[in-house]
């Protein structure tokens, strides 16, 4: 028969799936011979068969009788002159988010009998009025209004009336049945599971939604008893900081819930030393200890009854991101743990957090909108609603617009920080602020902008352009004038600036990071297009270029080249363009080489459809129009809308562009890898590693390799030819590919917009919220790697391209590579590396360090 409750003493922290966090914990400080009051742990087991089948599982009851005899006669007591806690407690903590009832077993009969045996008849009272209020709650669902006290009644005067209502909200008595009560108690908690609360919180937390709860049934102890009785919690570091020393609240003559519902003021723990030095002495002596047992930063929750210490919870305490470092590092220090260890301890989400800079909200600044953090850290600007004039401020400007698109980059280079009021977190805007590590929030849907007149409204405030406004792209939140900013202290150490008042975080970040590097297999490089991104890259650690996108050099003024281009009626004029497009190509390339010298660079030849360059169809048309009402010979633009008219696709994604564009548009990549293998010649040491996009057939990039060896040969340079593998069909032919092929580039974007056939753009908005709600995936595809689909689709190329070639070399480009989660899947599947934008290069550093030291799929909560 399934063993249902465990006592503490049978109980441990290694059956935390059965008895849950705190049911664990209390069965380990048991075991360590801590004070803790006896009682037992209902398992989960029991809470799921409960959830499936709406009652109790067979022999349940029973066995709660046994264990319940138990401690009453540890007690000396029966249940009812034994009080004792009904609690919730799943597997991971899900602070207040489930029930808990305290003092049960108190009846109008045995109410007397405690205020007998304490002499204090308030007290008793006290206790039987929190006992109908929060059974009255959480059992019944009466609304807590209906429980107000009206000041001046007497504790039992408060509990008669609190009896009444329970009466009239339910119908029925109060439970006078001690036994009645705890079994309506533990049902009432395995309910709280699945309360509204508790389901918003596991969503958010990407807890699993069928652990259930364990309910734990504690004796009570009190810490009302006066005033040498009180409750309190503690942590055995500072969680904020991570700093050594005493931090905690103590609240004398009072229950626990008191000291978390902040009714009373608390006292700090310090001040405990002085009222009772016994327990205070005992309460260090016991942290001490659970520390050594946890190897870890604990928290806590006591109780002293009448100078008794008793400890009623641990666990390892929820922090910062810079206690986490801090923390971890100590530890070491102290000998507790050794640094690979230390590594777990830390990840890159908190690495990342600790590099954007923060508002200092201690001033009260109130939000007046709010919309999708989609890319973090603050930013303070004024309001502007083009990109153009936020290119020529002056001062700094937020970039404000309905949405963003590439003739915006100028602007949003410019910008502090970008703002939309539509869009998510894969909208142009929010994908190209990431990648330049740069605040953006989107979707802000309240905001009504009007570039026409250059201002948004937004819930009663106006807001014009020149008006100084904040968002936090972390928070999604966007404040009207100036936010104080702090700057991140860890990214100025890594630019080289001195970084004072924030010594122990940036030496224990800088020592995480260097065991990082020692232990990862996976290099790590960066995407970047200019020199400076490649010489901020390099100064955080990329170990080179893993992708440059060259159509960021056609744009600005060079566009003019492209149309030239584009709009060539001979091979002549198509060459002449070309070859002016060449030195200025060219020069790029150097530029990036002497930032990158001695290191490869990636250098992607062009992607993206050749219409992209051109002016929208609206802007061209209405010109057009306006040109001919005016008698006027349109020209050109004629032309360029002729142009734009031939060249529509329905679905540019999956049209003309990448190696298509490259083996239909003769010598538009001769002329990139010229221009690739002239600065590779001109520059020492120079690694260059040309790579062809959108590649789905080996004989698409064989007929390109052809031609770019012959030019390089020409030359007299060598270069690695290699191919992305982002079309589905080239990651299941990819044995073939291999052949021509010196390195792969897994372009995650595009691999999962073809491998489920959506286009990003487009569904984002439209149903992944819904997507998200049914589980059909916990996490956006485009934020962290499927796993299960397009992960199969990269291991069969990582496996069939090395059995074809065996010194294939293979990495990521595209947002994954800089993605926590992401990066543990291509450590495990065997890449030689992952590039991402710079400044997510430590993070990236980080958890490849991190999946060297841990095993596969751990669990890292
Ligand atoms: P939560 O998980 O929300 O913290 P708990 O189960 O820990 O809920 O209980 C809520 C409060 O009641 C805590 O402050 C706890 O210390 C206190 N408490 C729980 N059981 C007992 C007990 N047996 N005696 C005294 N206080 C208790
Ligand atoms: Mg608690
Ligand atoms: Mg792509």
């Amino acid at each position: 028969m399934t063993k249902y409750v465990y006592d503490f003493a049978e109980g441990s922290g290694k059956l935390n799936d059965l008895l849950g966090g705190k049911g664990g914990n209390l069965a380990e400080m048991a075991r360590l011979g801590l004070p803790v009051p006896p009682g037992f742990t209902i398992t989960t087991d029991a809470c799921r068969a409960y959830l499936r089948t709406g009652r109790e599982p067979y022999g349940l009851a029973d066995e709660i009788g046994l264990h319940l005899e138990r401690l009453e006669r540890r007690a000396g007591r029966r249940l009812g002159d034994l009080l004792v806690s009904v609690r919730s407690g799943a597997k991971y903590s899900m602070p207040g988010m489930m029930e808990t009832i305290l003092n049960v077993g108190l009846t109008d009969a045995t109410v007397a009998g405690l205020a007998a045996r304490t002499g204090d008849e308030r007290f008793a009272w006290d206790c039987y009025r929190r006992l109908v209020q929060m059974f009255g709650r959480t059992v019944r669902n009466i609304p807590a209004e209906a429980f107000e006290a009206a000041g001046d009644e007497s504790p039992r005067e408060l509990t008669m009336r609190y009896l009444r209502v329970f009466r009239e909200r339910t119908g029925e008595q109060f439970p006078q049945d001690p036994r009645e009560q705890l079994d309506q108690a533990v049902r009432a908690v395995f309910g709280s599971w699945n309360s509204e609360r508790a389901v918003l919180y596991r969503r958010q937390e990407r807890i699993p939604a069928d652990l259930g709860t364990a309910v734990n049934v504690v004796a009570m102890v009190f810490g009302n008893l006066g005033a040498d009785s009180g409750t309190g919690v503690a942590f055995t570091r500072d969680p904020a900081t991570g700093e050594r020393g005493v931090y905690g609240d103590y609240l004398a003559n009072a229950q626990g819930e008191d000291v978390v519902a902040g009714i009373r003021n608390t006292m700090p723990l310090q001040d405990l030393e002085a009222r009772d030095k016994h327990s205070y002495d005992e309460l260090m002596s016991i942290m001490a200890t659970l520390e050594e047992h946890y190897k870890d930063l604990c928290d806590i929750e006591f109780t002293i009854e009448r100078g008794k210490l008793w400890m009623l919870q641990t666990r390892v305490g929820k922090r910062t991101a810079a206690a986490a470092f801090v923390i971890a590092t100590h530890l070491v220090d102290e000998g507790v743990i050794d640094l690979d260890e230390a590594l777990t301890r830390v990840n890159g989400a908190q690495l990342a957090q600790l590099m954007f800079p923060a508002f200092d909200l201690s001033h009260g600044a109130r939000p007046i909108a709010a919309g999708v953090a989609a890319s973090p850290g603050a930013a303070v600007g004024a309001a502007v609603f083009d990109a153009r004039r936020a290119a020529d401020a002056d001062a700094p400007v937020i970039l404000v617009r309905q949405e963003t698109n590439p003739d915006d980059l100028p602007g949003m280079i410019a910008a502090q920080g970008i703002l939309t009021s539509r869009g998510g977190k894969t909208s142009h805007a929010a994908v190209v602020a990431r990648g330049m590590g740069k605040p953006c929030v989107c979707g802000a849907s309240g905001l009504d902008v009007d570039l026409r007149t250059g201002r948004f409204t937004v819930d009663g405030h106006v807001v014009s352009e020149g008006d100084v406004i904040s968002i936090d792209g972390t928070s999604g939140r966007v404040y009207l004038g100036e936010v104080p900013v702090q700057p991140s202290p860890v990214v100025r150490h890594f630019e080289g600036e001195p970084a004072p008042g924030s010594d122990p975080l940036i030496r224990a970040v800088d020592r995480l990071l260097t065991h990082a590097d020692k232990r990862r297999r996976l290099a790590v490089r960066a995407n970047a297009d200019t020199a400076e991104d490649a010489a901020r890259a390099r100064r955080l650690g990329a170990q080179g270029i893993g992708l440059c996108r060259t159509e960021h050099m056609f744009l600005g003024e060079r566009r003019v080249f492209v149309e030239r281009l584009i709009l060539a009626r001979s091979a002549a004029r198509r060459d002449a363009a070309l070859a002016d497009l060449l030195p200025l190509q060219r020069n790029d390339f150097v530029e990036l080489f002497r930032a990158m010298a001695g290191l490869p660079v990636t250098i992607r030849l062009i992607d993206p459809p050749l219409h992209e360059f051109l002016p929208p169809l609206e802007e061209l048309a209405v010109k057009v129009a306006r040109a001919e009402e005016r008698g006027e010979n349109p020209g050109h633009d004629r032309e360029l809308l002729d142009a734009v008219h031939r060249m529509h696709e329905e679905n540019p994604m999956l049209g003309l562009r990448g190696v298509r564009l490259g083996l239909v548009v003769p010598g538009l990549f001769a002329m990139q890898v010229r221009a690739i293998a002239e600065a590779a010649a001109a520059v020492p040491g120079a690694r260059a590693e040309i790579m062809v996009p959108l590649v789905g057939a080996v004989q698409e990039l064989e007929a390109v390799r052809d031609e770019a060896q012959r030019l390089l040969d020409e030359i007299g340079v060598d270069a690695r030819i290699g191919t992305m593998i982002e079309v589905p069909r080239a990651a299941l032919t990819a044995g073939e590919i291999a052949r021509a092929a010196d390195f792969f580039s897994f372009g995650t974007n595009d691999l999962t917009q073809m491998g489920w056939g959506f286009s990003r753009d487009d569904v984002e908005g439209a149903f992944f919220t819904r997507y998200l709600d049914l589980g059909i995936f916990g996490v956006s595809p485009f934020e962290s790697i499927d796993r299960d689909g397009v992960g199969r689709l990269i291991r069969i190329a990582v496996d069939e391209g090395r059995a074809a070639r065996p010194d294939l070399h293979i990495g990521v480009c595209g947002e994954h590579g800089g993605d926590p989660a992401s990066i543990r899947f291509f450590a495990e599947a065997g890449l030689d590396y992952v590039s991402c934008s710079p400044f997510r290069v430590p993070v990236a550093r980080l958890e490849a360090g991190r999946s060297a030291v841990t095993a596969e799929g751990s669990d890292t909560r």
